[in-house]
């Protein structure tokens, strides 16, 4: 499903190289976790699948279900069914959550060529996800995370992600700064999107995330490339040894 291939990708003004040589493969239906150091390139790897602006790619090959994905501007990209969680959610004073949500969903139609999602279609889908969620009506209804708690604002990225039923997930580090009911609240959000068509890439520094969310791989990402595949076991190894142990192996 999303398969990378020797990825170089340098950032900022200085061109320094962050992602270097990069391969990777995550199968359709599997989630696979990337845990590394801080500064190791993780969250550069997902804005660069992303497409976000600063970020250049200088060699090799990312592609979804065969199509690439490098070549796509990041509207494209998530029209093609590529979403990215938000380490730090942003505001958006003034717009409430369901037409956010609802000119994402649309956008996204209009790009692969279908008719916008009528009105009544969108709220019966959204009741129904805000039903599963445990989500107030009324929250929905609130301007893009203005005022909301961790925990709230986490339910809510759950929810966008349920509407736009997105292909290929990426959470980086959505688990920072989360207490334990959030994080079960994320896993609980992330498990009920597996699918044999979805592939979802876990991006994450500590291992409590994968206690909830069961990963089919772990991956090591040290100095811009993958250095080590693993079971879940390999997250267990790093939570008790650290990276160094690891990653001296590696070598
Ligand atoms: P991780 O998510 O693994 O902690 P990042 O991908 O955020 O790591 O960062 C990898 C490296 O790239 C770090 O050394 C960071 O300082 C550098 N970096 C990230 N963004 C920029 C930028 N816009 N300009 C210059 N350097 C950057
Ligand atoms: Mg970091
Ligand atoms: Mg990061």
């Amino acid at each position: 499903m999303l398969k990378i291939e020797n990825l170089t990708a340098t950032v900022g003004d200085d061109a320094k190289q962050i992602i270097n040589g990069l391969t990777l493969e995550v199968p359709a239906g599997e989630v696979h976790a990337i845990m590394g150091p801080n500064g190791a390139g993780k969250s550069t790897l997902s804005y660069v699948l992303t497409g976000r602006s600063g970020y250049e790619v200088t060699g090799g090959t990312a592609t979804l279900n065969g199509e690439d994905l490098l070549g796509m501007d990041p509207e494209e990209r998530a029209a093609k069914g590529m979403f990215l969680s938000f380490q730090y959610p942003v505001e958006i004073p003034g717009v409430p959550v369901m037409t956010f949500v609802r000119t994402a969903m649309n956008s996204q139609r209009k790009l692969r060529g279908e008719d916008e999602i009528s009105a009544p279609d969108f709220i019966k889908k959204s009741r129904e996800i805000a039903k599963k969620l445990k989500l107030d009506a009324e929250m929905l209804k609130r301007p893009v995370n203005v005022g909301f708690s961790g925990g709230e604002k986490k339910r809510l990225e759950i929810y966008q992600m349920m509407m736009l039923d997105p292909s290929f997930l990426i959470l980086d580090e959505t688990d920072s700064g989360l207490d334990i009911d959030a994080l079960k609240t994320v896993a609980e959000g992330v498990n009920a999107m597996r699918s044999p068509e979805r592939g979802m890439l876990v991006i994450t520094h500590y291992q409590r995330l994968l206690d909830y969310i069961k990963p089919d791989k772990v991956h090591v990402l040290a100095a811009g490339r993958i250095v080590k595949t693993g079971g879940p076991d390999l997250a267990h190894r790093l939570e008790a040894e650290g990276y160094d142990g690891i990653l001296g192996e590696a070598v």
